[in-house]
C-alpha cells in the first residue's frame, strides 16, 4: 500500500486527531522513520503506541509489532480500525482459516499493521512468510512492545524473546525499535544485550506519573475506609482493588457487592472462563471495580481506570509502581489509595520470611519489602519517594499527593522506642505488640499474670502514650527495620543488629505523627476535589450522561469497548466546548478523520438535542 501521508504531525491530526506530540515522541518517530533503531523507556500512559504506529504509516511497507499480550490484540486492532488504519493481528486464537487470510491481506499489501504473538513470530513458516513479504509489500519496521520479558530477572520473563535477535539477523535493514515501561537499569542492560540493540538510540523519559496523586492511609478498619473512599471520590468510577489473598478478593468483592458496589472478583484460582467475562466486563462496561490479586492488570490498557486502591501491603515498590500505574493511563487525574497498618508490616514480613525460596532470594526480597515500608513511613513528597526508589530526581512538593497536602509533624521519638525496644528485649522477645503494649501500659491481664510481667522493669512506663500511639511506634520501628519477625517465636518480635545503637542511646528516632483517624476523614473529601474539578459537575450534566449513553450504543453495536470509540477525555472536550458544526467537532483532541466521518453528526446531534432541551434518543 503506497502512504498518502506526508509527515508525522499530518498523521498525529488527521489520523489520531492529536495537536502535539508528548514528550520524546516526535524524535523517536522521526528517528524510526529514517530507518534508525531504538529503545524506548516510558512509563505506562506515556504514549508508547503512536512511537511504531506513526513511523508504520509513513514507510512503505508494514510494520509488524511483536506482543506478548494475546488477550489485548484484538482491541489494539480495532482501536486501528476506527481510526481508519487497516490492522490485523495473528496469534493462537484465531483459527487456521482467519489466519490464512491474515497472511494473504498481507502479502497483497493491504495491511499496514500486524500484531503477532511471538512464538508464532519464531515459527519457521512465519518467517519465511515475512520474507516473501519483504520482497512484495515490505517491511516498515519490527516493534518489540513489553520488551522487558526477554530478562529473566523481570516479572514477566518470556523464553521465546530470547529469540528475537533472528530479526535482526535475517532483516538486518529493517528498522527496530523496543519499548518497555519497566524502568531499572539492569533491566534496560539486558534488553540491549538480548535484543542486540548495541547500536539503537535510547529514549529515556520521566517515569514521573504526574496525574497520579499517591496516598497511603493509616488502616483503622479497611473495610469502611475503602467505602468512603469510593463514596466521596469515586461514586461511579472503574478501578482496581488489590488483595493479597484469592480468599480475601473473593470476600472483599462479595462485601462490596452487598453495598452496592458493581465489583468482581479476579484471582489466579478462578476458572478461565470466569476469568475472561470478568475481565472482559471490566474492558467492556462502565464503572466496574475488579477487586483482585496480582495476577490481574498485567496489559490491562483501559485508559480511565480511576483508581487503584490497595487493602494489601504490595511485595515491593516496583510492584506498588507498577499496580498504581494501571490507573489514569488518559492523563486525567487519577487516585493510588492503600490502607496500611502495623498488621501489614508484621505479617508482611512473616510472610516473606516463611516462604521457601532459598535464603539468598528472601533476603533480596525482604530488602524490597524494607523500601515499600520506607515509602508508606516516608514524610516527603511521594512522587519524589517513588522516583529516588528508581534513580530518578523529582523536585518534590508535587501539591497533591497526601504528604505534600497536610505535611506530616514528626517527633523525637528516642525515649519511647527504647522502651518499646527494651520492652521486646525484657519480655524475652517473643510476644506480639498487643502484649507488649499491655505491658508498657501497665495493664492487668490474664496473660501478664501468667508470665509474671508485672515484675518486669518496663511494666507501666510508657503511660505517657496511648495504645494507638504505641502501636503507631511499634509499627514504624518493624517498617525501618529495627524489629523484626521470629519464625520460631510464632511470629513474635526480636531485635535486630539495627536497635543496638538506639537502645545504646547512640541513635536518635525521629517518628511521623500519625493524624488521628477523625481528622484524616474530614480532609479526605477536600483531596477528592481535583478529581471532581476535572469532571466538572459532568455527572449531574444531562449532556455528558447523553455523551457517554451514546458512546455506549455505538460500542455495543460493533462490540468493541467504549474507549475505543472514544476517550474520556475526548466525552470531556466535547462536553467542555459543545461543537455545533463538523469543523468544530474536529478540533477536538482524540477526534481525527475517520471518527469524524464515522461519529461526528451522532454525537453533534447529542449535543444540540440537549441544548434545545429534547432527547438526544
Ligand atoms: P502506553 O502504551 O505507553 O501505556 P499508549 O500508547 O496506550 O500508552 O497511550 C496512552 C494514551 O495516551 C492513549 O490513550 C493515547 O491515545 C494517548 N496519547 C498518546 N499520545 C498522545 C498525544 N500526543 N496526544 C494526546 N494523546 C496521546
Ligand atoms: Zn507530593
Amino acid at each position: 500500500m503506497s502512504t498518502p501521508f506526508s509527515s508525522p504531525q499530518q498523521i498525529l491530526r488527521d489520523v489520531f486527531g492529536y495537536t502535539a506530540f508528548r514528550g520524546a515522541q516526535q524524535q523517536i518517530v522521526e528517528h524510526l522513520t529514517g530507518g534508525g533503531d531504538a529503545l524506548v523507556l516510558m512509563p505506562t500512559g506515556g504514549g508508547k503506541s503512536l512511537c511504531y504506529q506513526i513511523p508504520s504509516l509513513l514507510r512503505p511497507g508494514v510494520g509488524i509489532v511483536v506482543s506478548p499480550l494475546i488477550a489485548l490484540m484484538q482491541d489494539q486492532v480495532d482501536a486501528l480500525r476506527q481510526l481508519g488504519v487497516p490492522a490485523a493481528f495473528l496469534n493462537s486464537s484465531l483459527d487456521a482459516d482467519s489466519a490464512r487470510e491474515v497472511s494473504r491481506q498481507l502479502l497483497r499489501g493491504e495491511l499496514k499493521l500486524l500484531y503477532v504473538a511471538p512464538e508464532r513470530l519464531m515459527t519457521e513458516g512465519f518467517l519465511n512468510l515475512l520474507e516473501r513479504l519483504q520482497q512484495e509489500a515490505g517491511i516498515a519496521l519490527f516493534a518489540i512492545d513489553e520488551a522487558h520479558c526477554v530478562s529473566q530477572w523481570g516479572h514477566d520473563f518470556r523464553p521465546e524473546y530470547r529469540a528475537l535477535t533472528v530479526l535482526h539477523e535475517r532483516f538486518p535493514a529493517v528498522p527496530r525499535v523496543a519499548l518497555t515501561a519497566t524502568a531499572d537499569a539492569p533491566t534496560r542492560r539486558e534488553i540491549v544485550e538480548r535484543l542486540a540493540l548495541e547500536q539503537a538510540s535510547q529514549f529515556v523519559s520521566s517515569f514521573d506519573r504526574p496525574n497520579i496523586r499517591y496516598r497511603v492511609t493509616l488502616k483503622n478498619n479497611a473495610r469502611q475506609q475503602l467505602q468512603a473512599f469510593l463514596e466521596t471520590e469515586h461514586p461511579s468510577d472503574a478501578g482496581i482493588v488489590y488483595c493479597l489473598s484469592r480468599k480475601k478478593v473473593e470476600e472483599t468483592a462479595v462485601w462490596l457487592t452487598e453495598q452496592g458496589w458493581d465489583a468482581l472478583p479476579y484471582h489466579a484460582g478462578l476458572d478461565a472462563a470466569t476469568r475472561n467475562q470478568n475481565q472482559r466486563r471490566f474492558l467492556r462496561e462502565e464503572g466496574v471495580i475488579m477487586v483482585a490479586t496480582v495476577a490481574f492488570g498485567m496489559g490491562i490498557d483501559k485508559p480511565n481506570v480511576r483508581f487503584v486502591a490497595h487493602l494489601d501491603l504490595p511485595k515491593s515498590m516496583e510492584g506498588y509502581y507498577q499496580e498504581t500505574g494501571r490507573a489514569g493511563r488518559d492523563g486525567l487525574p487519577a487516585n493510588a489509595w492503600m490502607a496500611y497498618g502495623l498488621g501489614d508490616a508484621v505479617s508482611m514480613r512473616q510472610m516473606l520470611m516463611s516462604g521457601d525460596a532459598p535464603e539468598e532470594r528472601k533476603r533480596v526480597e525482604l530488602q524490597k519489602l524494607d523500601a515499600l515500608l520506607g515509602f508508606c513511613e516516608a514524610t516527603a513528597c511521594r512522587h519524589q519517594t517513588v522516583l529516588r526508589y528508581f534513580g530518578e530526581e523529582h523536585p518534590g512538593d508535587c501539591g497533591q499527593c497526601d504528604n505534600c497536602l497536610e505535611p506530616v509533624d514528626t517527633w523525637d521519638a528516642t525515649q519511647a522506642a527504647q522502651m518499646a525496644l527494651s520492652c521486646v528485649y525484657r519480655t524475652g522477645q517473643r510476644f506480639g505488640v498487643a502484649h507488649l503494649i499491655d505491658v508498657l501500659l501497665g495493664k492487668a491481664t490474664p496473660k501478664i499474670e501468667q508470665f509474671n510481667h508485672q515484675q518486669l522493669s518496663t511494666f507501666g512506663i510508657g503511660k505517657e502514650l496511648a495504645q494507638q500511639q504505641w502501636s503507631g511506634v511499634y509499627r514504624q520501628l518493624v517498617a525501618a527495620g529495627l524489629l523484626n519477625v521470629d519464625m520460631e517465636a510464632y511470629g513474635g518480635l526480636k531485635l535486630t543488629e539495627a536497635a543496638r545503637p538506639v537502645l545504646r542511646g547512640e541513635q536518635a528516632v525521629w517518628l511521623r505523627r500519625d493524624a488521628a483517624p477523625a481528622r484524616r476523614q474530614g480532609s479526605k473529601a477536600e483531596r477528592g476535589s481535583r478529581l471532581r474539578e476535572a469532571f466538572a459537575g459532568a455527572n449531574e450534566d444531562p449532556l455528558w450522561q447523553a455523551l457517554k449513553g451514546k458512546r455506549l450504543e455505538l460500542a455495543k453495536e460493533q462490540g468493541v469497548p467504549p474507549y475505543v470509540i472514544f476517550h474520556d477525555s475526548t466525552l470531556l472536550e466535547i462536553l467542555n466546548r459543545k461543537p455545533q458544526t463538523l469543523d468544530e467537532m474536529a478540533q477536538i483532541s482524540g477526534v481525527g478523520q475517520a471518527k469524524l466521518t464515522r461519529y461526528g453528526e451522532e454525537f453533534l446531534r447529542a449535543v444540540a438535542a440537549v441544548a434545545k432541551g429534547t432527547d438526544a434518543g
